[in-house]
């Protein structure tokens, strides 16, 4: 681990100001354009150009130009395939030189490749366990349930620390009794998979105590958050991570801070009412696939009120989830986006209580699955989705309504979605 970042982390007084944080930034690119940019093919001649006139960068883009950007001479075909192998053969230590190579897959069904060189692993470490180390006296044991192993989590692995892997394409059923014998002190698993150990451990299929759990990797709804917060008697913290980085996580006082110690983090402003907006990353820690002027797809809702832990770092109140998640619903003034949390509020809203639930719009159709119904809750339903639509000034899609839950195989599966055809 960089000794230096965790302890900064850990103790440090961090960014108190907007201005401490302008600061930081304006250092922080002076070194990095001149030490790290002029070694990336393609980012060499940008060395002397604002961030904001560098090329627009998204995923696919950032794959389109990987052998160019990325400052290790790493060619993308030769990153897939070895990328590839290790996802097939489940052995997870694909490198190339020094350089750890990952493969993502996304929701939106493109492949990424990331890499981390041993610096940015070690960075990472320090920084996640200068946050969430419970304590630092005691051995720890962390469950760590992820889609892919990758010799970037193995980084935190050291004698103070035993840290096993769950696979997410094993059964579920098979890790309970493993997580069981295992006890940890940290569980750290996806959103959806807290939930199902949620379920487990109130059901008495498991009886954990972790001391930190953290929910990394995708969107923790309100509703997953309480949900395992009650199973396991523990504030539920969270990493905003994904491929890019990580982008925010939650502070002592248990908020979300945009991680403006290591990155310069724009907003693409969608929504000017509530002021949510799509993250602009420039990274300035990443020194093998350099991140610039990326534009990232999830929504992002501001929260303006100053922090008590005292971090000036942007305040985030919830991740919305990713743009093309977002409903679209037609008004006057054309389509507008009708965002999950109003949805969710709208459901947890209903007179009559339900269980859980699904909203799927396909083809500008509307598909409202609600477990756990009472007799009234189709006409609560259709009632609070007008009201709901006149606030926004759109209409609602023509509605179904259907009992119980769909069959649903992919973990990764959002309560609220747009389909596409196939
Ligand atoms: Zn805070």
């Amino acid at each position: 681990m960089s000794l230096k970042a965790f302890l900064k982390t850990r103790y440090g007084n961090g960014l108190r100001s907007r201005a401490a944080i302008e600061n930081h930034h304006q250092r922080a690119f002076v070194r990095f354009r001149s030490n790290v940019m002029p070694r990336s093919p393609f980012y060499a001649d940008y060395a002397n150009t604002a961030l904001s006139a560098l090329p627009r960068m998204n995923k696919q883009k950032l794959m389109d130009h990987f052998s160019a950007i990325n400052t290790c001479g790493i060619d993308r075909e030769k990153a897939f395939d070895i990328a590839i192998q290790a996802e097939q053969s489940r052995d997870f230590s694909p490198m190339i030189g020094d350089v750890s190579v990952g493969l993502s897959t996304g929701t939106s069904g493109q492949r990424g490749l990331f890499l981390a060189t041993p610096r940015e692993r070690r960075l990472w470490a320090a920084i996640l366990a200068g946050r969430f180390w419970p304590n630092l006296a005691k051995p720890q044991r962390v469950a760590f349930f992820m889609r892919a192993d990758n010799a970037l989590y193995r980084t935190l692995g050291n004698p103070l620390l035993r840290f096993e892997f769950f696979d997410l394409l094993d059964p579920l059923e098979k890790h309970l009794s493993r997580l069981q014998d295992l006890s940890p002190t940290v569980l750290i698993a996806p959103a959806s998979i807290l939930k199902i150990l949620a379920d487990a451990q109130n059901v008495g299929q498991i009886a954990v105590s972790p001391r930190r759990i953290i929910s990394v990797a995708e969107t923790l709804s309100p509703e997953d958050r309480n949900i395992a917060k009650q199973a396991f008697g523990r504030q539920i913290d969270e990493v905003y991570q994904a491929t890019e980085g990580v982008l925010a996580f939650t502070c002592p006082a248990g908020n979300l801070h945009l991680n403006e110690a290591w990155m310069r983090i724009e907003r693409d402003i969608i929504d000017p009412q509530s002021g949510a907006f799509c993250p602009i990353i420039h990274d300035f820690t990443r020194q093998s696939l350099l991140l610039l002027n990326y534009r990232l797809n999830d929504v992002l809702i501001p929260d303006p009120s100053p922090c008590p832990c005292g971090s000036a770092c942007t305040r985030i109140a919830r991740i919305e989830g990713r743009e093309d998640d977002a409903l679209w619903w037609h008004g006057p003034t054309g389509r507008k986006m009708v965002s999950a949390d109003a949805i969710r509020t709208t459901i947890a809203c209903l007179p009559s209580p339900i269980t859980d639930y699904r909203v799927i719009e396909k083809n500008n159709q509307l598909t409202v699955w609600l477990d756990g119904a009472a007799p009234t809750s189709e006409t609560e339903l259709h009632h609070a989705f007008s009201s709901l639509a006149a606030r926004l000034d759109v209409t609602v899609p023509p509605l179904t309504i259907r009992h119980g839950l769909p069959h649903e195989t992919d973990f990764k599966r959002r309560r609220i979605r747009i389909e596409t055809s196939p």
